[in-house]
């Protein structure tokens, strides 16, 4: 990477487009109407952004249908969506400066994570759907024998991709991969606190061949713009990541309008185990450093430490070690390993859950201030809260940022309890030195992912998405395409 001067160089010499795109054409919207997009790391006006409304959906929508009836897209030979697909992500790897400085100035991560993590696995992502596509064959069903059976995949149609703020260029290749790739046309309503990346991320797609209308983009508020996509009637599915209050909206929008298939992807509350036995040393560094990864501001952070009563002040002392590593710095300075949230309803947000868990008698360990303040920003320190109980709102509800409570259990069955009391279940973590309580307790886990003595690995090869109220789909892998195709049943006579 260049050094910490040219950064803010490049930052400030940005090119920044706010426009939709729709059917290939970077557009106003119809009204002529914007909305002021502000940076979290300075609270600086980035520029106006297209407020997307029911009119410019219904220009997206009818593009993706056109399309979609119409067009080469779905027709052509899996291997040639391949080819756009893998040209796509090499594009990114092309203009990963620019993404990654897009995401960054958009959403206040560090830009040497945006630029070591989210970009190249934005990029991977295509690259290995543009790679599966091809690989995949229907099915003969073993019927009598004067009767051939086969059973297809067909692509759906026109897919809403409705995705947040956190990881904004990724969560869109989540969707977008699978779904282009089965030969679907997509509209995609990114999140109006980071709408550039996916913006950019379209044009890099027509570049690199993929038909106009096949992937549209309306940026836009999730009550006007969101909501006139979710209840299209001419939409044939939701891929959506966000809350799981939205989430509900979405199931109702698809009830409300033409019964779409919903996807949804949503909150968590992961809960993480440390046995007595456990490496604590790895196990506490591990939870806090994913905790505090992106601000806190990722649904799969483990942001309920379970430890054995007998090693709960070793582990806050780890945990707290590590959070004092983690002050947030400039966003745009290389060693930064903390930014700033989002944008500052984001920040009170956060702040008044600090509040709250002091209020209900849990122990401030460390952070739970802004900091920064002078910036303009919205940094808050990583906070570590002790002597939580599970019924406390901190550990109840999704806080969305650096804010970490550490709840003690005594017996294995506790844990497992404790663990499984959550509306919540996208993902879990079990440290034991012991490898019949590593199967025992991740088998009684009710989550989406569980890990055992480790929480970092990731591959777009695994599925990803939740129990319960973390939601009904799963991202990644070749079980994404189920969302995104519908199985036909064809029967021959013999
Ligand atoms: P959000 O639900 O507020 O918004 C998500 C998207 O939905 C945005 O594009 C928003 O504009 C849109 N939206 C909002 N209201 C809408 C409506 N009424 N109709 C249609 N669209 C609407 O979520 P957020 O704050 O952007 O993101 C944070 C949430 O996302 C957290 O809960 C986090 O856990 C979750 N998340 C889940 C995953 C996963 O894979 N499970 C991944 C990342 C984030």
């Amino acid at each position: 990477m260049s050094d910490k001067t040219d950064w803010h160089t490049r930052a400030a010499a940005l090119r920044l487009d706010g426009r939709l795109l729709i059917d290939g054409q970077r557009v106003d919207s119809t009204s002529g109407e914007t909305f002021a997009k502000h940076s979290p790391i300075d609270n600086r006006l980035l520029g106006p952004v297209a407020r997307g409304r029911a009119e410019d959906i219904d220009a997206a929508v009818a593009a993706a249908r056109r399309a979609f009836d119409g067009g080469r897209w779905r027709r052509q030979a899996p291997r040639e969506r391949k080819r756009v697909l893998q040209r796509w992500a090499e594009l990114l790897l092309e203009n990963r400066d620019e993404l990654a400085l897009l995401e960054t100035l958009d959403m206040g991560k560090p830009i040497a994570h945006a630029r070591a993590v989210d970009v190249p696995s934005s990029a991977n992502c295509l690259a290995w759907y543009g790679e599966a596509v091809d690989k995949l064959y229907d099915e003969i069903a073993p019927t009598p024998a004067n009767a051939l059976a086969l059973v297809t995949r067909e692509p759906m149609g026109v897919i809403a991709a409705i995705v947040p703020w956190n990881y904004p260029l990724l969560m869109a290749a989540w969707k977008l991969g699978p779904a282009l790739a089965a030969g679907n046309s997509v509209v995609l309503k990114p999140s109006e606190k980071s709408p550039y990346s996916a913006l950019r991320l379209a044009e890099l797609a027509l570049e690199a061949g993929l038909p106009a209308g096949v992937l549209n983009v309306v940026p836009g508020y999730g009550p006007e713009a969101g909501e006139a996509l979710a209840l299209h009637m001419d939409v044939d599915a939701i891929g959506f990541t966000g809350s799981t209050r939205t989430g509900r909206r979405m199931l109702a929008a698809s009830a409300e309008s033409n019964l779409k298939r919903v996807y949804n992807e949503l909150g968590g509350k992961s809960a993480y185990l440390v046995f007595a036995d456990a490496d604590l040393e790895r196990a506490a560094r591990t939870a806090a450093g994913s905790v505090f990864y992106n601000q806190g501001e990722s649904c799969n952070a483990p942001t309920r430490l379970l430890v054995h009563r007998s090693r709960v002040e070793e582990c806050v002392a780890w945990v707290t070690d590590v959070a004092r590593r983690h002050a947030p710095g400039h966003p745009l300075d290389e060693t930064s390993t903390m930014g700033a949230l989002v944008d500052e309803a984001q920040m009170r947000t956060v702040l008044g859950y600090v509040q709250a868990g002091q209020d209900e008698g849990a122990t401030l360990a460390c952070g739970g201030q802004r900091v920064r303040a002078e910036t303009g920003g919205f940094y808050v320190e990583p906070t570590v809260f002790s002597a939580v109980d599970n019924g406390m709102r901190i550990a109840r509800e999704e806080i969305f940022g650096p804010v970490l409570g550490v709840i003690a259990f005594d017996t294995e069955a506790e844990a497992i309890a404790i663990a499984n009391d959550s509306p919540y279940g996208l993902q879990a973590s079990v440290w034991t030195g012991q490898l019949d309580r590593a199967h025992r307790v991740s088998r009684a886990l009710r989550a989406g992912t569980v890990h055992v003595n480790q929480y970092d690995d990731d591959d777009i090869t695994v599925p990803f998405g939740g129990f319960k109220q973390s939601g009904n789909g799963r991202d990644k892998s070749l079980h994404a395409f189920d969302k995104y195709t519908e199985l036909k049943t064809t029967w021959l006579r013999i």
